[in-house]
């Protein structure tokens, strides 16, 4: 999607993410995925009269974390409130959430692009139960029927709500991919899109860019992959564009996104949003939160990931997709220091080897770096016995195989296999020689100017060296023996 002349799009996210605590939000069942339906509730969850809720001191204590790792500011105290509502997953008729507090405002997520970096306010992050899961897709359940998992009934989530500040598709996955690491990293949640741990609401509204107001907002819910939510935003700003072009009315709905077909719908809950009655929880108090306790929960937390980014792009030369894999897979950052410092020689070598050759191994192994007893000095002498010629390509690979197997000095390595380079002018002349008799037309058609025929010359040597002869001098020697007597 992309604004046209005419009509610009401009769009919010809200975005729900499982808490990983040990118990829930507001009872000591268990807070896990996968177990058999209905299994860990109790009368709080199942929300049943006359129970009362507890609140998790180590939900808040992760909320928090994620609030201060999206540069949010504290409140001093922290108040829950009740958003009543009618439908089947909360029986209880409310969910207890904040709505006049929350445990952070004004942060924002820093992301970045092939085009740069750039920032998404964030207006607030807030804690709130989930509930219980409506199950239809599984074989016990009767066509038209649905049934209720509890287990997922009171597990902390915790709602992070952009400003709709952002202007395309793209973008709004740029910010998604930013928020989710920033908060993988702060260790408050795997963000498993695939388990529901991470779910992605959005508002959109298409206005002419002459007209000052917002046009009317259309929310989406039902979004469980990055590509669907894409999809979904650029399917409604067509949607939209094409009844505001016809002299149309964007009408305020809620639709779903439905993966199948490609499309929103407007989805079958009534439009609640006016009437939640919201007031102030009278079962749980307020929390007053110490500054002492908000200065220790920041510990660990780095700059985040858009200040790695940066760094890989802009010191060591990465492209995003590379700068993506080595700052986000496990071991690659650090990794890739160390052995840049220990090479000197210009980081851009040791990134080719670390995206390249490394990955591709540990993928085969299906290992990570770690698993692997390959050291960042071990790459860097790897990369300088290239440097200076004494190793080819080809053989610098098995070193490399070699050195995530057992480990080891690489030239050691290439002593004992006997993969040193061959760079001995005179033993390549003669094998140059055996080829060009070996291949008249070969040395024909490189007379005659066409320099692919050079292939069957360098193959013969390679051939003859087991691949150990210096390609540059192959070359070398190739073009004095033909210009030769
Ligand atoms: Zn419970
Ligand atoms: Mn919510």
């Amino acid at each position: 999607m992309a604004a046209t002349d005419e009509y610009e799009a401009t769009i919010g996210l809200e975005v729900h993410v499982q808490l990983k605590t040990r118990t829930k939000l507001y009872c000591g069942c268990a807070n896990e995925f996968g177990a058999p339906p209905n299994t860990l509730t109790c009368p709080v969850c199942l929300g049943l009269p006359g129970s009362l809720p507890v609140i998790n001191g180590e939900a808040l204590r992760l909320g928090f974390r994620a609030a201060r790792a999206v540069k949010c500011t504290i409140p001093d105290v922290v108040s829950f409130d009740r958003k009543n509502y009618f439908y089947p997953d909360l029986p209880k008729g409310f969910q207890i959430s904040q709505h006049f507090g929350a445990l952070g405002f004004d942060g924002e997520v820093e992301y970045w692009s092939d085009e740069g970096f750039g920032v998404i306010a964030v207006e607030r992050v807030h804690l709130e139960e989930d509930t219980a899961k409506a199950v239809h897709a599984e074989a016990y359940v009767r066509p038209g029927e649905t049934l209720l998992d509890f287990n997922r009934a009171g597990i902390p989530l915790m709602e992070v709500v952009s400003r709709p500040v952002i202007e395309s598709a793209t973008q709004a996955r740029r910010y998604i991919v930013a928020l989710r690491q920033t908060l993988v990293e702060a260790g408050v949640s795997d963000c498993d899109l695939e388990k529901g741990a991470f779910r992605i609401d959005t508002n959109i509204s298409v206005k002419r860019k002459d007209r000052p107001t917002l046009g009317e907002q259309v929310e989406i819910k039902n979004l469980n992959s990055l590509k669907a939510m894409e999809a979904a935003l650029e399917y409604e700003f067509e949607r939209q564009l094409e009844i505001l072009k016809g002299g149309g009315e964007v009408k305020r709905v809620t639709l779903h996104y439905d993966d199948a077909t490609g499309e929103t719908v407007p989805t079958r809950i009534k439009e609640l949003r006016a009437d939640y009655r919201y007031f102030g929880e009278p079962d749980l108090p307020p929390v007053r939160v110490p500054s002492s306790y908000i200065d220790d929960l920041g510990e660990g937390i780095g700059p985040g990931p858009g200040a790695r980014m940066r760094e890989l792009l802009e010191r060591y030369g990465a492209t995003v997709a590379e700068a993506e894999m080595l700052a986000f897979t496990r071991g690659y950052y650090d990794f890739l220091k160390a052995a840049a410092a220990a090479y000197g020689a210009g980081p851009r070598a040791v990134v080719n080897w670390l995206v390249g050759d490394v990955t591709r191994e540990l993928k085969e192994r299906g290992e990570q770096l770690s698993d692997t007893p390959l050291k960042p000095g071990a790459l860097a002498a790897l990369l300088r016995l290239l440097d200076a010629g004494d190793v080819n390509v080809p053989a610098a690979r098995e070193v490399l195989a070699e050195l995530m197997s057992s480990g080891g000095e690489p030239a050691a390595i290439l002593e004992a296999k006997g993969l040193a380079q061959i760079s001995d002018a005179a033993d390549i002349e003669k094998l140059v020689r055996e080829a060009a008799a070996a291949n008249p037309k070969a040395v024909a058609d490189i007379k005659s100017g066409k320099e692919k025929a050079r292939r069957a010359l360098v193959g013969y040597v390679m051939k003859k060296t087991a691949g150990r002869a210096n390609p540059k001098v192959v070359n070398e020697l190739i073009a004095k023996v033909l210009a030769g007597p």
